[in-house]
């Protein structure tokens, strides 16, 4: 990947970040604290995809932070992927949330929501052009793979994403960190076994790429010549 390449993919995250921060298409873009647009390398080679940003990420601005990210943050290393190394985002950009009458509380965003956001997330998909993408939770699945999708059914297998990237999904953090006991044991295992086929398909994907072009640069030039 040129410097240049790289450069011009920041370039138009950022100006997109910019237009997510001023976008008010739907009621949760007034109530929210602030927009989540997503982050990490411009150039990484797995994109996460989230439901939408919770408390803590609405008050900081930042996908996946809080307990949950750090969960987020132990599986992807232990599949040999740093946060730093790849990028995160979320199916809708702010936090969608509902008064029950003392203070707002998370809830899945709604397919208006999901439909005015969506072009958004398109956009940083193409942007990014990762190898591969990875769906977390049944929302974020859905919002890829048509509201028949079952995370519990279909998890760890893959589907064809947009531009044709390779999608799978498994389960979110935060439903592991709800669970408790054998249960915990279990879904644990499941997760395990989806991060290792992410693992696999991007050593497959590798193999298969073309070589990247070279940029070139005269090593034998210098001044005294
Ligand atoms: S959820 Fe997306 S489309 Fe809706 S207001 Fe926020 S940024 Fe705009």
């Amino acid at each position: 990947m040129s410097l240049a390449e790289r450069s011009g993919r920041e370039r138009r995250l950022i100006n997109a970040a910019a237009l997510v921060e001023r976008c008010r298409k739907c009621a949760i873009g007034s109530t929210r604290r602030r927009s989540v647009y997503g982050e990490g390398d411009s150039c990484a080679e797995v994109m996460v995809v989230g439901e939408g940003p919770g408390e803590t990420e609405d008050l900081l601005g930042r996908p996946f932070v809080g307990r949950a990210g750090e969960l987020l943050d132990r599986m992807l290393l232990a599949i040999d992927l740093p946060r730093e190394s790849v990028y995160i985002a979320n199916t809708v950009k702010c936090r969608p949330t509902f008064d029950d009458g003392q203070r707002l509380r998370n809830r899945a965003p709604d397919p208006s929501e999901l439909a005015n956001c969506r072009g958004y997330l398109d956009e940083q998909i193409e942007i990014v052009r990762p190898r591969i993408l990875l769906a977390l939770g049944a929302p974020a699945a859905k919002s890829f793979l048509g509201p028949t999708f079952s995370i519990t059914r279909q998890r760890g297998q893959w589907y064809e994403g947009p531009l044709g990237i390779p999608l799978v999904a498994t389960f979110h953090p935060a439903y592991l960190l709800r669970m408790t006991g054998g249960e915990l044991t279990a879904v644990k295992r499941l997760v395990w076994d989806d991060l290792k086929a992410v693992r696999a398909k991007l050593y497959e994907v590798r193999a298969n790429a073309p070589a990247a072009p070279v940029e070139q640069i005269d090593l034998f030039s210098s001044e005294a010549d």
